[in-house]
């Protein structure tokens, strides 16, 4: 019986470059006995094999079935081919092509093959800080250009030592064509310095034990690190960075070490173990060891990462387990990635500085997340995350859409196909040297993704950076989305949902269609459109940004809008940080009535935890919010009364007798961890029933929640089970921030749905 011979070609898109794709396909092919070629190009990888027509199935076969672990199929076309005979497999050069259809892999931590090497005193890469293999080490970061090769990356300049070739080249080894691998003899090195960038001979961990703070160049930008028991040099960083509130993230030596000072579920383990090393923000033990109250002050949660670099490795030993690693910037600027740029500006910073030559091309901050039982909150999204794309639901135009995101928290989206590549964190785009990366990663992820936009998505605020930056491009189209419209498009992309969906909105700050600050929204709305159902009451909000960065200031006005005359009485107990001048200045304002309204449930939660003493003023954003949930008595279940009204243009959530609730206990002298929680279980409570009305008025039970007050975990928790119990579809975001980390998301959703 003859046996048929066939020869096909597949077009394989998706993750398949920098991942060990074409090593990976190259065994499969021998070992099925097939002949042909395997070649990387910017429009994807291209197979020919040729062998019996069974095993070139099972050849496919396995490789879909099976890819490498890294590697992320989107799609496979088949052709038929003639017989051309070939004589062996190979792995031919990569070619660049029209089409860019091969996404660039995110960067990802160091894998349990290179961890055993590197540890190992016997490995040529004992302590060898820039060991990696196809499964792991630097991508997004290092990358110039696709294709992915060598000659693209900031490797370039480094060429292999013929050990390294060697590896390099064998089909067999776990290195082959490995692009950024390297060696003590031929890679990148790592130097200790004094401030003055003069070359010292200690060890960086000898140094980091004396107390000393050090400027580390890791993955995509510098961290400062200090040793995190050392309470004199937890402190000195904190006065050094002008850092007085905002908690610092560490790192641990392992799992084991970080078990000590936090409280860690399984799924914050997996988050801790995984390919992106997020830092994972998890209860904190108090450890008596750390000086809690200065890494996390106010809070009872702890940031945490493990080693995600193997120059990670040489920051820690059996007597330093747990490092502040925290991002090596002056207050707002931009994270500092350059050898010369961290000598000049942190100079009065660090006391040492570890440096390597591998330049780091794309900046990108470590990714920041949290876990519930019922979900994972990503918090910043970056390193180990970007440049991934996320897939848009539904018909998508096929012209590129950029959607240039909010202005703090700042992430841009560029979409191509149906994907959508949100970019890495830029930070508040009113510094302008975050806005000036931000234009650049604007045209780094354009030449990355081979796409030139031919419509630009923004917010509708007038003052945002990201809005001027799109109306300077006036030769495009433009679409101004509504900032909730926003979050509910990014919460709905986020879960691949389609169809009117009812959004409940809670942010700090949107420009509303009325020309208030909208933030407490339940909107009923799809890509195209939407319409506001409810909102919370509005409440004057004079002097916005400084009101917003003074709680106590928005306490006052709530103590005046149910107390009026009488609120100074009040205030002058449990606001000590208002003045009578500013009261009076403030009364004058409210009078005059023709202030900013604002429906912010931001601002309410500043005004609550301001009255109760636990922040009267915001020296982060979302200072006053955080500690309120921090001081929340977990086992308390009151709730206030409140008021959902009926009005022509909606419903409206009335706090007032929640206010006048806090005011009563207040008064009685009840705790402010007993008030902290019944106020949580209120706004639980009147979102809830302002959304079952909503549904109940529409007949829709799609709901999701979006927004940067669902960080709050207290409140999302309470919100999820209360919806789901009222026989509602909740759900919240997965793949992005809540917060305005995600609206460029919304944006690009809105853009390619309603410009059709
Ligand atoms: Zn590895
Ligand atoms: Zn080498
Ligand atoms: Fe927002």
């Amino acid at each position: 019986m003859s046996q048929t011979i066939s020869s096909k070609r597949f077009t394989i898109k998706g993750i398949v470059q920098g991942v060990g794709f074409r090593p990976h396909v190259y065994r499969l092919a021998v070992e099925l006995g097939l002949k042909g070629w395997v070649l990387n190009s910017s429009s994807g990888v291209f197979i020919e094999v040729e062998g019996l027509t069974p095993k070139v199935d099972e050849f496919i076969h396995t490789l879909l079935e099976q890819p490498p672990p890294l590697a992320l199929i989107k799609s496979c076309q088949v052709e038929e081919l003639p017989v051309r005979n070939y004589a062996d497999f190979e792995i031919l050069d990569s070619v660049e092509q029209e089409g860019h259809e091969v996404m660039i892999s995110p960067d990802i931590a160091i894998c349990d093959n290179c961890r055993r090497e590197v540890l190992d005193p016997s490995d040529r890469r004992y302590r060898y800080p820039f060991i990696n293999c196809t499964n792991c080490g630097p991508r997004f970061t290092i990358i110039k250009d696709v294709p992915y090769d060598r000659a693209k990356t900031t490797m370039a300049g480094f060429p292999m030592c013929p050990e390294c070739a060697a590896e390099y080249g064998n089909p067999l080894d776990r290195r082959f064509h490995a692009q950024p691998n390297a060696c003590p003899v031929c890679g990148p090195r790592v130097w200790l310095t004094d401030k003055h960038g003069r070359p010292v001979h200690s060890q960086v961990i000898d140094v980091l034990k004396s107390g000393a703070i050090v400027a580390v160049k890791g993955l995509g930008a510098f961290h400062l690190a200090a040793d995190a028991s050392n309470r004199e040099a937890v402190r000195l960083l904190r006065k050094r960075k002008r850092r007085d509130a905002k908690p610092f993230a560490v790192m641990a030596r392992d799992l084991e070490a970080a078990r000590q000072y936090c409280w860690i579920s399984k799924s914050e383990e997996q988050w801790l173990l995984s390919r992106q090393a997020p830092i994972v923000v998890m209860k904190s033990l108090n450890h008596p060891d750390i000086p809690g109250d200065l890494l996390h002050p106010g809070l009872n949660t702890l940031g945490v990462m493990l080693p995600y670099s193997p120059l990670h490795y040489l920051l820690f030993d059996d007597d330093l387990d747990l490092l502040v690693m925290t991002s090596a910037n002056v207050s707002d600027e931009p994270i500092i990635t350059d050898n010369h740029e961290a000598l000049d500006s942190l100079a009065d910073i660090a006391d040492y500085f570890l440096l390597h030559n591998r330049d780091i091309f794309n900046p990108c901050d470590d990714s920041v997340l949290s876990c519930t039982d019922i979900s994972t909150n990503i918090i910043r999204r970056a390193r180990g995350f970007v440049p991934q794309g996320i897939r848009l639901p539904g018909n998508c135009r096929q012209e590129s859409v950029l959607a240039v995101g909010g202005d703090l928290k700042n992430t841009f989206c560029l979409t191509k196909g149906n994907e959508a590549f949100l970019s890495q964190h830029w930070g508040d785009l009113g510094n302008y040297n975050n806005y000036l990366n931000f234009t650049v990663g604007i045209e780094r992820f354009k030449n990355m993704l081979k796409v030139t936009p031919a419509v630009i998505a923004h917010d509708m605020h007038p003052d945002y950076q990201s809005t001027r930056w799109a109306m300077q491009h006036n030769h495009l189209p433009r679409l101004a989305v509504q900032h909730h419209h926003a979050h509910l498009a990014s919460a709905m992309a986020d879960n691949g949902l389609s169809g009117k969906t009812i959004g409940l909105i809670c942010d700090g700050t949107g420009w509303g269609t009325d020309g208030a600050v909208w933030g407490a929204e339940v909107l009923i709305g799809d890509y195209r459109e939407f319409k506001r159902m409810a909102h919370l009451a509005y409440m004057p909000f004079p002097g916005g940004d400084l009101t917003a960065k003074k709680p106590y200031r928005m306490a006052f006005i709530y103590l005046y809008q149910i107390l009026g005359e009488r609120a100074w009485e009040y205030a002058r107990k449990w606001l000590p940080d208002l003045s009578q001048p500013e009261a009076d200045i403030i009364i004058n304002r409210l009078c005059r009535g023709e202030q900013l309204m604002t429906s912010s449930c931001g601002r309410l939660f500043d005004a609550v935890s301001a009255i109760l003493g636990v922040c009267p003023i915001n020296r982060y954003e979302g200072q006053a919010a955080m500690e309120l949930e921090a001081i929340a008595n977990p086992d308390e279940c009151g709730v206030y009364p409140f008021q959902v009204k009926q009005q022509p243009d909606g419903l409206i959530m009335e706090v007032n007798s929640i206010w006048q609730s806090i005011v009563h206990e207040l008064e009685a002298g009840v705790a402010p961890t007993t008030i902290a929680a019944r106020f949580h279980n209120s706004l639980a409570a009147l979102f809830t029933e302002t959304v079952r009305l909503v549904a109940e008025q529409s007949g829709i039970d799609q709901v999701v929640l979006s927004g940067g007050v669902f960080n709050n975990q207290i409140l999302l928790k309470l919100l999820v089970e209360s919806l789901t119990r009222n026989d509602m579809k909740v759900y919240v975001h997965r793949q992005v921030p809540a917060g305005d980390g995600g609206i460029a998301l919304g944006q690009a959703a809105i853009a390619s749905e309603v410009t059709d």
